[in-house]
Order: C-alpha cells, then structure tokens, then sequence
C-alpha cells in the first residue's frame, strides 16, 4: 500500500536518490580537499628543499609489492605485519604498509650501489595500516621517507637526525627527540635472554599482548604503554647498559654529535620500534598535542636488512615521517605561512560577442604563463566582479560589448579598485603579452 499523499513513484525516486547518495569513502581513508592541500603542499615542498640540501634524490616505487618482502624484513611477529596490513592472500601481494622495505627492494634489483657506493633516496607516499581510525592515525596515510644506504658511520645518523630536525624546525614545529639504541646481532640476543628471564618471573603482572610477545617479540614489551606493564618494565634490565663495546662506541659519537650540531635530545632506553630490522640507533619525534598519537615521526639503523633480503651487506639509516600528523599540528598552531593562492586575471567577458575574443586571450595569457580564468556564462558585470574577487583575481579585464566595437577594454585592479583603458588590438598573443606587462607595471605587491 502506497503511503496516504505520495504516489509510489516518488517513493521509488526518493529512495534511489538516497541510495545514491549514501555511498562514502572508505572508514580510515579521506579525502584531503583543496582547501587542506596547500598546506600538504607546503610541507612536501619544504621537505623536497630541505633533502635535496642534504644531497638526496628522489625514488617512486609501487604501492603493491610481494607480501614475502614485509614479513621478511617488518619481521612476522610485529604488529604491522601480525594485523595490520592489508594483503590479498590468493595473490600474494600487499599494500605496502610502510616504504623502507620498498626501496631497499629497489635498492637491491637495480643495482643502485654499483653506481655510486653511498645512496641518499628520499620518497613522498601513501601507506596503509589496518588500524583503528582515530584523530592522527589512518589507514591510508602518507610519509616522507628518507634513507642513507652503504654508509655506516655515526656521523651519518646524526646528519639524518639533524635533516629531520631541520624539517620540524623550518615547518615552525616544537617537537622532542627521544634516541635509543637497540644494538646489534652481537649483543641483543644475549640480552633478549635476560630480559625473557626477568619477564617471565613477572609473568602474571603483565598484559595479556605482553605474556605472548614474551616469547615472540620481547623487546616488543619493553614499549607497552598500559600502566601494569610500565610498572613491571621501569626495573627491567637495560639495553643500554648490554650493549657490546662497537654498539657502545657508535652510539656515544651520535650523542656527541648531535650535540656539537646542537640537537636537543633525550635517551629513552625504552624505546623500541615496531619493525624488526633495526640496529643501533633508533629514534623518535614526539609531540603532546595529538593525543595518543605521540609520534610525528620516527626512524633507526637497519644494518642487516638489505643482506636479509638478498642484497649486498650494506648498512642504512633511515626515519619516516607522517603527513597527516605534520598537517593536524601546523593547523593547530596555525603558523604556516601559505601564500593565498588566486588568479593573475580574471576576465569578464559580457555580451555574446565578446566570449569568443576573450576566450582566446585567456588561452594566450595561459600559454604565457599567467593564471587566468574566464566565466562563460553571460553573467553581468557585478555578478562577474564577484567571482573575480572569490578567485582571488589580482586584475580583471572587463570586455563590454560597446567597448568592445571600440576596439577597448577595461583593466581594473582589485586591490586599489582603480581602472584604466587596455586597447584591445592585435592578436590574443599580443593582447596578452601586453596585458602581462601593464599587470606587472601595476601590480602592487
Ligand atoms: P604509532 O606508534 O603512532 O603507531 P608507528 O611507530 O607505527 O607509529 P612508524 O611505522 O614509525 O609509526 O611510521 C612513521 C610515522 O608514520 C609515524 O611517526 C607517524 O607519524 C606516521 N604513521 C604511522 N602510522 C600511521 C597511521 N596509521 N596514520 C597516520 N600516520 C601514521
Ligand atoms: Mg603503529
């Protein structure tokens, strides 16, 4: 039965509308809209200019890769890899959940060493975590990735260090630096051991995750923010104090580094990153004002990773940093300097014989370099001034269809709201070359 009022057929419309309406991005992954963009815009290109400083070029891999290389190198009793990451099983493959593993397979298939013996790769991309969304955390998010690769020195950590500090620096951000080094195959076996012993005699105090990492990732515990667990690792046996006399000489020249370029950090012998590979030193970003999503960035030495996946035995350093962390914090402060974008010329044309003239002018102030926007529609004039001005228009010409006849038309600055007559003669070229330069002749800064 049809409802009192309302014929069936504007049920079964009303319906489908909504049916069509209701489809929405995925939970965890968004859109970043034109209004968000500068500012992802600007911290790309800053970390762009800030890398290439330090020498570094840019890589682009696929976003799919072989599932193998993740386990192999993330390790398969990480979390990432445990649970989060987004796998077609029939076929093998993986959405690459972070880019290290990535280059590195690159690294090794190109061969890139044998042209130059110390590799300095930066990428911009997305990744994805199968995560619980929350403010800060996605599961399609992005990171700028930087990697040095064949050069083991501790000066070389401090020099990444330093460039990340850089970035946060030059993007106006007060994050803190925690540093820790989580040795080598020399001395952390050894101390896994020790630590297995003091976990398992504290067995019945800890988190359910920590009783089972105890066996397969016990560092992993070590990093266990639930308060039951701290209480128990606070006397936990330090990896600091294990490391074996190499471990130990490298990780005191960072420290004395970063402290002769004047870095400010702080040791965390707590901290372990989530991925198996890394050596050494490891370090993180933190900051307080994103609630639990302390990390803006973080990163650490993989010493053995490219031999792990079939490479040559080189060392490499490396640290990503995520975007939409960088973005939510410059919003918060609301420091960063984006220069507004908008339009050179807006033209208005009026009158139908005017839209074709002024058409082409457009294209010729486009080929020569200016941004430039036209409305096709015949709206009057004030109507056209309004949207110049919503464009951000610095100039508009205003091509009237009397003027017009007369070979003429207005150029109108909308900042002083002056006008003067533009002669409208030659072709669009030259129409445009002339415009540019009265524009630039005008224009106030
Ligand atoms: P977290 O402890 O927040 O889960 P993580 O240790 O898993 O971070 P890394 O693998 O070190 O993160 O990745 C480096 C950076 O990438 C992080 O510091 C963070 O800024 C960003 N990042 C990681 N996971 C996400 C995510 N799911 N959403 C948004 N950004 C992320
Ligand atoms: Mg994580």
């Amino acid at each position: 039965m049809g409802i009192p009022g309302c014929s069936m057929h504007g049920v079964a419309h009303a319906v489908s509308l909504e049916f069509i309406l209701t489809i929405q991005a995925i939970n965890g992954f968004k859109d970043i809209l034109p209004e968000a963009v500068g500012r992802w815009q600007y911290i790309e290109q800053r970390a762009r200019d800030i890398f290439e400083r330090f020498g570094f070029q840019e890589i682009r891999m696929p976003i799919l890769e072989k599932t193998e290389l993740f386990v192999r190198s993330i390790g398969s009793a990480t979390d990432v890899v445990e649970k989060e990451m987004y796998t077609f099983a029939d076929k093998g493959i993986t959405m690459r959940p972070e880019a290290t593993a990535s280059i590195m397979r690159a690294f090794i298939e190109h061969g890139l060493h044998v042209q130059q013996p110390v590799q300095r790769l930066y990428t911009i991309g997305p990744m994805f975590r199968h995560e619980r969304p929350q403010k800060g955390r996605l599961r399609q998010f992005h990171q700028l990735n930087a990697e040095i690769i064949g050069a083991s020195e501790p000066r070389v950590d401090a020099e990444l260090i330093a460039m990340a500090q850089m970035l946060l620096d030059e993007l106006g951000l007060a994050v803190s630096l925690e540093l820790n080094s989580l040795g080598c195959p020399v001395c952390r076996p050894p101390f896994k051991e020790q630590l297995i012993v003091f976990l398992e005699q504290r067995h019945e105090a800890l988190c359910g995750d920590c009783q089972r990492r105890t066996r397969t990732n016990p560092l992993r515990v070590l990093d266990c923010k639930k308060t039951s667990c701290r209480a128990v690792i606070k006397d936990a046996p330090s990896l600091l104090a294990a490391l074996c006399p190499d471990c130990d000489r490298h990780f005191t020249e960072v420290r004395t580094v970063l402290s002769e370029l004047r870095i400010p950090f702080q040791i965390n012998r707590f901290m372990v990153r989530g991925l198996d590979y890394y050596t050494r030193t490891t370090f993180e970003f933190l900051t307080t004002d994103l609630g639990a999503q302390a990390a803006v960035g973080a990163g650490g030495r993989y010493d053995g990773l490219i031999e792990q996946l079939g490479g040559p035995p080189l060392s490499g350093i490396g640290f990503a940093m995520g975007l939409e962390r960088l973005a939510l914090l410059m919003d918060q402060h609301d420091h960063c300097p984006i220069p507004a974008k908008g339009m050179d010329v807006f033209v208005a044309a009026l009158g139908t014989v005017t839209i074709a003239p002024a058409g082409q002018l457009v294209h010729a102030l486009r080929r020569q370099g200016a941004k430039a926007a036209i409305d096709y529609s015949g709206r009057s004039l004030k109507a056209q001034l309004k949207q110049a001005s919503r464009a951000n228009a610095r100039f508009t010409l205003i091509v009237g269809e009397d003027e017009w006849t007369r070979g003429e038309a207005i150029l109108r600055d909308m900042r002083t709201q002056e006008q003067q007559p533009f002669a409208l003669r030659g072709s669009s070229e030259e129409q445009a070359g002339r415009l540019l330069d009265m524009v630039q002749a005008t224009a106030t800064p």
